[in-house]
């Protein structure tokens, strides 16, 4: 009999991984597709991002995949001056959070933005991004 493999896809995501195996690993697929991804719940409607394999408030896994396409708003940043370990080589980065109306998108703002256009309300964009080491996140471009 053949042994079931293990699907561990999510050890793609970010600088460092730090899980392997989740109820969400199309999400890496779909970064790999050029797409950031969150989750609907079928039920209710509610949408989560990080992703979600089971809604809270129906205690059921009847999700669907949407896009997060369209424009956010910047909530906050920071730009980090030390990294957690794994993540010192990527220093100084910025750290951000998106409102992007139904749910809130958390994430690092693209190295490429002059940081004095870097404000509060700007519009971004969430945007599948590859790392050097081949590793895959997402980061928010100016919109
Ligand atoms: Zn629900």
């Amino acid at each position: 009999m053949a042994k079931k493999e293990l699907d561990t896809r999510f050890s793609k995501f970010g600088t460092v991984s730090f899980t392997s195996i989740t109820k969400a690993n199309d999400f890496v697929s779909y970064l790999e597709q050029g797409k950031v991804m969150g989750t609907r719940c079928k039920g209710c409607g509610l949408t989560f991002f990080p992703p979600r394999a089971d809604c809270y408030q129906c205690l059921t896994s009847d999700m669907e995949w949407f896009e997060v396409s369209g424009k956010g708003k910047l909530v906050t940043f920071s730009k980090l001056q030390y990294g957690p370990v794994g993540f010192e080589g990527d220093l100084p980065y910025s750290i951000a959070l998106a409102d992007f109306g139904k749910f809130k998108v958390f994430g690092r703002l693209a190295s490429g933005i002059p940081e004095d256009e870097i404000k509060v309300g700007m519009e971004v964009k969430a945007v599948a991004n590859t790392l050097p080491s081949g590793q895959m996140n997402y980061v928010f471009e100016k919109a």
